[in-house]
C-alpha cells in the first residue's frame, strides 16, 4: 500500500496527533458496476475502560470490515490527549502492531468506511476530530443524513469552517455552535436538529458517547467486558459479532433517539428523542449484517432462514438441487431447502481471494468479473433442475452472467428465487446505490427481468413475506423504502425518486 503520512496537521496542540495513512488508488469509485451488490457505507465501535483500547477497536474493526472496505481510522483518549490514526484500505493493511503502539489510552472508537467520493476518500475517512469551543471530539458515524444543505448551510453562515465533505462533520459543528451549557446537552440539542439515519460514536479526551438516530436505521449494540480487577470495559459496535471477537457480553441495543454516555462513574443515558415511528433498515437482515449479530433484537440467521422458507412457500417449483448464490445467500438456501425438501448444494463456489485488484476500471476485466469469483461445480449441477436463491437484482447484468453459467455447466433448468421484493428505489440512509435508471426493477417487470437475465423462472419475496420474516410490528418497525418508494422521513431530492426513464 502506498503510505503517505501527515503528522501535525494544522490546527491542533502538541496534545494531539492525527496521522492518515495511505493514499486512494484507482479502485475507490462511486457504485462499482462490476460489483452486483449494494454497499453498505460503515461500521463503528467504541471501547472506553480498557488498557490497550485501540487493540480492541482494532479487533472490532476487523469484526466489522464487511461493513467497509475502502477506509478505516482509530481515535484513542488516555484522559489528556486524543490520537487519531487512519488510512485506505482495510483493517488489517493500515493498523499494524507498530501503527497501533501510537494510540495509547483507555478509550477509542474506530470506524470502517466504503467510501463513495472518489479522490476526497482519504479527507472523508473517519473518524473525524474537529478542535471545537467544546474541546476536541472524535467522531465516527454509520448512516447519512438527509437535511444536508439546510444545516451546513446555516452553519457555515454562523462561521463554521469545514474541513470535509462529510456529513459527519455537520454533526460535530452543530456541538461546536450549540448554545447549551454543557457537553452532553449541546450533543443532544445537535442530534435533535439532524434528520436522517446516524448511529455514531464520539469521544472527548475523557468519556464516550453512543447514539442512535429517533427512527434507528442503523443498528447499534452495547456490550460489556467483565474484569475482576478493573471497572467493567463498556463497548459499542454496529453489529454484536464484534462483541463475540472481543469476549464482550451483549447487553443491549441503543435504542433510537438515545444517547449514551460512559465516563469513569459509569454509564448514564437520555432520550433526546421520542415519538418517532421506528424504521431499522430491512436490508440490514437481508443482506448487509453478517448472520452471525443480534441486530434491531433479531439474530440476522434466523431472519434470513424464514426469509427462505418464506420463499419456497410462496413460490417453490419442481427442482432437483437449490444452490445458493455465494456467500449472501447461504442462509436463505438452507431454509428454502428445509422448507422444500430438496437438497441443497453448494453448486458454485466462491473465491474469497480474489482482491481489489481486479476490481479496475479496465473493461477487459470487468467482464470478468464474476467468472473471477464465481465458479460453476459442472457434476453438481449437469442435468439438473436447479434453484438459485440469491438476495438481490441491482442491475440484472450479473444474475444473468450467473443464470448462464450455471446453464454453461449443463443444468437442465435454472429458477432463480431473491430473498427480497424488488429493489425499485435508491436509498438515503447510508447504503451505496445505483441511481433508480440503473435499478433494473425500476424499469422492468419481473417477467421483462426473467427473459433479461434468461432463467427459467424468476421470483421474489413478496413484501408482507419479507416483514413477517424480520418479526416486524408495531414496536418493531423496518424502512423498506428501496422495495416501496415510501421514504420515513422528508427531504428527499425529488429528482432522484422520479420515475427513470433510461434503459437498463
Ligand atoms: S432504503 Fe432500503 S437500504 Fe436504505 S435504509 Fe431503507 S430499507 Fe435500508
Amino acid at each position: 500500500m502506498t503510505q503517505r503520512l501527515y503528522q501535525g496537521v494544522e490546527g491542533k496542540t502538541d496534545a494531539t496527533t492525527e496521522i492518515v495513512t495511505g493514499a486512494p488508488g484507482p479502485d475507490f469509485r462511486t457504485w462499482d458496476s462490476t460489483d452486483p451488490k449494494l454497499r453498505e457505507e460503515c461500521g463503528v465501535i467504541a471501547i472506553h475502560g480498557h488498557p490497550d483500547a485501540a487493540r480492541q477497536a482494532y479487533l472490532g474493526l476487523y469484526a466489522l470490515q464487511h461493513r467497509g472496505q475502502e477506509s478505516a481510522g482509530i481515535a484513542t483518549a488516555d484522559g489528556q490527549h486524543l490520537a487519531n490514526i487512519k488510512g485506505m484500505g482495510l483493517v488489517s493493511e493500515i493498523f499494524t502492531d507498530d501503527v497501533l503502539a501510537k494510540l495509547p489510552g483507555q478509550m477509542a472508537i474506530g470506524h470502517t468506511r466504503y467510501s463513495t467520493t472518489g479522490d476526497s476518500a482519504l479527507l472523508n475517512a473517519q473518524p473525524i476530530r474537529v478542535d471545537s469551543t467544546k474541546g476536541l471530539i472524535a467522531i465516527a458515524h454509520n448512516g447519512n443524513l438527509v437535511n444536508l444543505g439546510n444545516v451546513r448551510a446555516r452553519l457555515e453562515r454562523d462561521g463554521a469552517y469545514f474541513q470535509t465533505t462529510s456529513d459527519s462533520e455537520i454533526i460535530v459543528q452543530l456541538i461546536a455552535h450549540s448554545k447549551a451549557g454543557t457537553l452532553v446537552d449541546a450533543i443532544a440539542d445537535s442530534l435533535s436538529h439532524i434528520e436522517g439515519a446516524f448511529s455514531i460514536v464520539m469521544m472527548t479526551r475523557d468519556r464516550i458517547f453512543a447514539a442512535r438516530d429517533p427512527r434507528g436505521f442503523r443498528p447499534l449494540s452495547m456490550g460489556r467486558m467483565r474484569n475482576s480487577d478493573r471497572p467493567d470495559t463498556i463497548v459499542f459496535a454496529s453489529e454484536t459479532c464484534a462483541f463475540d471477537l472481543l469476549r464482550a457480553e451483549y447487553e443491549r441495543d441503543v435504542l433510537p433517539g438515545e444517547l449514551v454516555m460512559v465516563t469513569e462513574d459509569g454509564v448514564t443515558s437520555r432520550q433526546y428523542a421520542t415519538g418517532f415511528p421506528r424504521s431499522s433498515c430491512i436490508f440490514e437482515h437481508v443482506y448487509f449484517a453478517r448472520p452471525d449479530s443480534r441486530i434491531f433484537g433479531r439474530w440476522v440467521q434466523e431472519s434470513r432462514d424464514q426469509m427462505g422458507r418464506q420463499l419456497a412457500r410462496e413460490s417453490g417449483v419442481p427442482a432437483d438441487i437449490i444452490v445458493p448464490v455465494p456467500d449472501s445467500g447461504v442462509t436463505a438456501a438452507l431454509g428454502y431447502a428445509d422448507q422444500s425438501g430438496i437438497p441443497f448444494r453448494f453448486g458454485l463456489i466462491r473465491n474469497h481471494y480474489v482482491g481489489r485488484t481486479f476490481i479496475e476500471p479496465e473493461q477487459r476485466v470487468r467482464d470478468f468479473g464474476v467468472r473471477l469469483k464465481l465458479n460453476p461445480v459442472r457434476n453438481l449441477l449437469e442435468g439438473k433442475r436447479v434453484v438459485l436463491i440469491d438476495d438481490s437484482i441491482i442491475r440484472g447484468t450479473t444474475s444473468r452472467k450467473i443464470v448462464r453459467m450455471v446453464r454453461g455447466a449443463g443444468a437442465r433448468e435454472v429458477h432463480l428465487r431473491i430473498s427480497c421484493p424488488p429493489t425499485i428505489s435508491p436509498c438515503f440512509y447510508g447504503v451505496d446505490t445505483p441511481s433508480k435508471r440503473d435499478l433494473i426493477a425500476a424499469n422492468k417487470s419481473i417477467e421483462e427481468i426473467r427473459r433479461f437475465i434468461e432463467a427459467d423462472s424468476l421470483a421474489y419475496l413478496s413484501l408482507d413475506g419479507l416483514l413477517k420474516c424480520c418479526d416486524s410490528d408495531e414496536s418493531n418497525g423496518f424502512c423498506t423504502a428501496c422495495y416501496t418508494g415510501n421514504y420515513p422521513t422528508q427531504w428527499i431530492d425529488v429528482e432522484d425518486i422520479l420515475p427513470a426513464t433510461a434503459d437498463v
